[in-house]
């Protein structure tokens, strides 16, 4: 098993700084994401850890030993990509063999390692067929076990869930995260996608223009991120005006709002009558027929999906919300209701701009 630490690791390409200066400690059987936008410099970051991609300053140590002069294929790394990279003109078990074939696995070794791979993804019988043969969702089980049987120090996804159809996506992100869990291999996952970010990992790394944002288990980089850019990055959030009135119990502080007076949790202190902007999560808010407190408003739009009901809501202050509630609330478009936000639903953000 394998600690890796990342420090001030950067790539240059021409004046552009792909990946400018990060610094990361993955502790042993970790699952770390790196989350962000397009071309924030995941691809790039994941590349130097492999070994495809030659750092331009830093180091990358596998428990404490400097790989940065380590060519790939010594690294010792099981890699996935978005396009599963299956040798089309081989079956399964030569796609899975010829990795161990290059390290020289005796027959035996070999056999029964590919077995006990093939029934760890659940593809027990399908050692004979060729990619063309299989789903997208059965190729890149394949491409992960082709990945997990040479036994790697560390396992590199990059993207692997991208191909595949909503519902496939959702249920491979357990699957990989239940079989990380099980073999227990440091892994490092490139995602731009937030949900998938926050299911599978135990920390989320938010990049941005090369940089790193926050890092954090998902639910701190949801409850609480560090600035704007990020609360928006991962999930939807209403901003509300605040003016800071003074410190409340628990480090919190006491901030006047359309809500009324809330204490609300900072990482910073403010100086009374600040002007400060609060977040609010949608799923936080409740929604009452009119006339029970809170903050008045106007329903103006209602989006049905299943398991939950956006709605769209005109507060009498002028601030338009996102709402989401469960199914069972039964507000049109058109009433007015009373809007309701618990404490502990907001965060401060910072100072207004
Ligand atoms: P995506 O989600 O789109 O794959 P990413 O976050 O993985 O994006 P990278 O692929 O790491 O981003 O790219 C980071 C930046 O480096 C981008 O601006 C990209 O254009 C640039 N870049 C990547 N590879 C090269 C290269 N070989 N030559 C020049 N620029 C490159």
């Amino acid at each position: 098993m394998t600690e890796v630490s990342i420090e001030r690791l950067t790539k240059t390409f021409g004046t552009a700084r792909a990946v400018d200066g990060i610094s990361i400690r993955i502790a042993d059987g970790e699952f770390i994401s790196l989350l962000g936008p397009s071309g924030c410099g995941k691809t790039t970051t994941l590349k130097m850890i492999a070994g495809f991609e030659e750092a331009s300053e830093g180091a990358i140590r596998f428990d404490g030993k400097d790989v940065v002069n380590v060519p790939a294929e010594k690294r010792d790394i099981g890699m996935v990509f978005q396009n599963y990279a299956l040798f089309p003109h081989m079956t399964v078990d030569q796609n899975l063999a010829f990795g161990l074939e290059m390290r020289k696995i005796a027959k035996p070794e070999m056999r029964s390692r590919i077995a006990k791979v093939l029934d760890m993804v659940q593809l027990g019988g399908y050692s004979e067929r060729f990619p063309n043969q299989l789903s997208g969702g059965q190729q890149q089980r394949v491409a992960l076990a082709r990945a997990l049987v040479i036994e790697p120090k560390i396992l590199l996804l990059d993207e692997p869930l991208a191909n595949l159809d909503a519902k496939l996506r959702e249920e491979m992100r357990v699957f990989i995260r239940d079989l990380q869990r099980r073999v227990g291999i440091t892994t490092v996952y490139v995602t731009h996608d937030q949900a998938e970010a926050m299911t599978m990992s135990d920390r989320v790394v938010v990049m941005f223009g090369g940089r790193i944002a926050q890092i954090g288990a998902p639910s701190d980089i949801y409850e609480r991120p560090e600035n704007l850019e990020i609360a928006q990055f991962v999930g939807q959030v209403n901003l509300i005006k605040g003016t800071i009135i003074g410190a409340a119990e628990a480090g919190k502080r006491r901030v006047a709002s359309v809500f009324g007076e809330v204490a609300v949790d900072s990482r910073e202190d403010y100086a009374p009558g600040t002007a400060v902007t609060l977040s609010l999560r949608p799923e936080a808010i409740e929604l009452r027929p009119e006339g029970q407190g809170g903050a008045a408003g106007k329903v103006t739009a209602r989006y049905y999906s299943g398991s939950i009901i956006d709605y769209r809501v005109a507060l009498d202050s002028g601030e338009t919300l996102h709402v989401q509630t469960f199914p069972n609330i039964r507000i049109a478009e058109g009433d007015r209701v009373s809007v309701h936000a618990p404490a502990d639903g907001f965060w401060l953000l910072g100072a207004a701009k």
